[in-house]
């Protein structure tokens, strides 16, 4: 990248320069100068020193003149890199896992060789099922073990999620630093939240990167799985979009599909007789115009948020039908492109990608999980209520122009019950003149409009329905069947679904799943950080099998109780679970099946090992 590196080092975070030249050169000095700037609560820039400032850079210069590469020092030194790094004191287990994500010191299991399978054994071969985030991160640590896998896709191409969500506007609402894999960090992000055709190009990116592509099977839905006992192998039932149906086989069966594949599409009375297309938000195709058009938005959660304001810019009229006011949460930085600078900082400056993100980590993993949690006899706790005034002043700054609209808008539930989005721009579109906010429940759809409970009608050219996914359902759509005959969707009866760690279920041997039940997360993190860990849970177990030669693991049904105990004990304790709130984390009987009550840290700790006598072997 063409840049002036003297006007890009002095435009750099000053804390995260001196953390990179103390790696790069193997010296604490500065970083022990600025020491009490760094660990000071609120710190800025100025709080360093200029002189010290100024011998980071020109250290730096001299490093990168030489090619300098990061050292590799010992974890007491690199301890208190990160503690200087984030600006506060780190437990022990952060600081493991923090250097791990960031690619500061590099796992073992990164390093492996390829199995080695126990004599005279074939490698075991492993089927996934979705080519989204979990499936391809699974494929990437599998290749790397040398083990045999193919990967069955329902659409005509990778992505899952970034493949299926074409909506206008759609996009992360998690910072990419942070939301990309460990192993492929990327420095050249051009924004700071990546739109959707990023994200996919990312995901192109990976899958060329690891040799993936002749590893997918794509235009191919697994109908059914059922474990044969006897040979100790999973047997499926393939249907090809083409039409027709064939056999598979593989000794080890992954879900990959996600919580979120399955659109929920709300039956409004006369839904069908709509003149104009009803699309939902992730069945988007690029033909649909709202140019122009009057446009009825139903839904206003993570989706609708964004595909809302987007559309308002072209729309003749958007009318949004709100069930619930959002909270969301507001990020300056949402819709900046990354400078050149900082883009040069970033894939120049060796190390400085990997301390960028270790911080970026720091801020968004855990910092909001007090904030999950209820205070003493069921009231807002101390973390959660401070987030209410935060984000309550915001909205009321927002709207204060239209003091008529803030009781619509304001949500009456603590913040965090619902998933909260980034503000997209949805209160400035409230504010337009061609947007109208109807709290009216929708009574039914009528051909050219949408009439509201109590009576309104609403004339749209196009419905957009931004209206979430059957999450509960989890894997409903695949039949699958365990060692004894049994269906996982009864014993799960429907909506009711637990697992070992969101993974194993007893009974359904060789059976692992990615963003399974409990594994959600709401309050920080992201699904490619808890798909990662799952998919090296995953390769270890697999290794286990072709090192040892067990044909099949089962969990224990006491470990799986156990952990499901824990599970139901802390989720207790958690604001999801508030009376009277909806969320799509609930199931029929109000249990929080979807998301993960452990902080980020914890689950990564948890999965950190696959430990083999956590499961009955064959
Ligand atoms: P969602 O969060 O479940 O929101 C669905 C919306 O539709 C809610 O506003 C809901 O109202 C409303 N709704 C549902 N049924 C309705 C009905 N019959 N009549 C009127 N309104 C109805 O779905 P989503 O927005 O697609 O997001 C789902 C999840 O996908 C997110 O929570 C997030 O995990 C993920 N996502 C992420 C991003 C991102 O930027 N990273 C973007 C999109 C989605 P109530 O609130 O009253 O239930």
């Amino acid at each position: 990248m063409s840049q002036d590196p003297s006007l890009a080092l002095a435009s750099a975070d000053p804390f995260l320069l001196l953390v990179v030249e103390a790696q790069l050169g193997g010296a604490l000095d500065l970083v022990d100068g600025a020491w009490e700037a760094a660990q000071k609560p609120d710190r800025k820039v100025e709080d360093i020193a200029p002189d010290i400032r100024a011998q980071a850079i020109a250290r730096l210069e001299a490093h990168l003149a030489h090619g300098a590469r990061p050292l590799a020092l010992d974890p007491e030194t690199l301890a208190r890199l990160v503690q200087f790094c984030v600006g506060e004191a780190v437990g022990a287990d952060y600081v493991a896992m923090l250097l791990e994500e960031a690619g500061v010191v590099v796992r073992a299991l990164d390093t492996a060789p390829p199995v080695v399978p126990a004599s005279g054994d074939a490698l075991p071969e492993v089927a996934i099922t979705g080519a989204g985030l979990s499936g391809i991160a699974t494929a990437v640590y599998l290749k790397r073990a040398g083990i045999p896998f193919t990967i069955y896709e329902q659409s005509e191409s990778f992505g899952g999620t970034w493949y299926d969500n074409r909506y206008p506007g759609c996009g992360v609402d998690t910072t990419s630093h942070f939301y990309a894999y460990s192993f492929a960090i990327n420095p050249a992000w051009p924004r700071y939240f990546s739109k959707q055709g990023e994200m996919l190009a990312y995901i192109e990116d990976c899958v060329r990167r690891f040799e993936l592509a002749d590893h997918f099977r794509f235009g191919t839905t697994v109908k059914a799985a059922r474990f044969d006992a006897v040979a100790g192998r999973w047997r499926l039932t393939l249907a090809s979009k083409a039409g027709g149906e064939t056999e598979a086989e593989a000794q080890v069966l992954v879900s990959a599909v996600g919580q979120l594949n399955v659109p929920s599409t709300p039956a409004i009375a006369g839904i069908e007789s709509f003149a104009g297309p009803v699309v939902h938000t992730a069945r988007w195709t690029p033909g649909i115009e709202y140019a122009g058009k009057r446009v009825a938005l139903i839904g206003t959660g993570a989706s609708g948020v964004q595909v809302g304001p987007t559309m308002a810019k072209d729309a003749a009229r958007l009318t949004v039908f709100q069930r619930s006011p959002q909270w969301l949460s507001h990020r300056p930085n949402y819709h900046l492109p990354v400078s050149q600078h900082e883009r040069w900082q970033l894939s120049d400056i060796p190390g400085f990608v990997n301390w960028h993100r270790l911080l970026t980590i720091w801020r968004f993993a855990d910092t909001l999980y007090l904030a999950l949690l209820k205070g003493e006899n069921g009231a807002a706790s101390e973390a959660n209520a401070k987030l209410h005034k935060q984000w309550s002043a915001y909205i009321e700054e927002k709207m204060a122009s239209r003091p008529d609209l803030l009781p619509k808008v304001m949500p009456d539930y603590p913040p965090l019950t619902k998933r909260a989005p980034v503000d997209f721009g949805w209160f400035d579109m409230l504010l337009a003149d061609n947007v109208e906010l109807v709290t009216q429940r929708v009574a039914r759809i009528e051909p050219d409009a949408v009439v509201a409970a109590d009576g309104s009608r609403y004339p749209a050219d196009l419905i957009v329905l931004a209206t979430g996914f059957k999450a509960t359902r989890m894997l409903h759509t695949i039949e699958i069947v365990g060692r004894d005959g049994q269906q996982l969707d009864a014993v799960w009866e429907g909506d009711d679904p637990r697992a070992f760690l969101g993974m194993s279920v007893p009974g359904f041997p060789n059976f692992f799943i990615m963003y399974g039940p409990n594994t959600n997360l709401g309050h920080g993190g992201n699904l490619i950080f808890q798909g990662e860990c799952q998919a090296r849970y995953i390769a270890q177990a697999v290794r286990h099998l072709a090192e040892t030669g067990t044909r099949s693991l089962d969990v224990r049904d006491a470990v799986f109780e156990a952990y499901n105990r824990e599970v139901d004990a802390q989720l207790d304790t958690m604001v999801w679970s508030t009376p009277g709130v909806d969320n799509w984390f609930k199931n029929s009987k109000g249990r929080v099946v979807t998301n993960s009550p452990w902080r980020v840290v914890d689950y990564w700790a948890r999965t950190r090992r696959f430990e083999p006598g956590d499961y009955r072997a064959d």
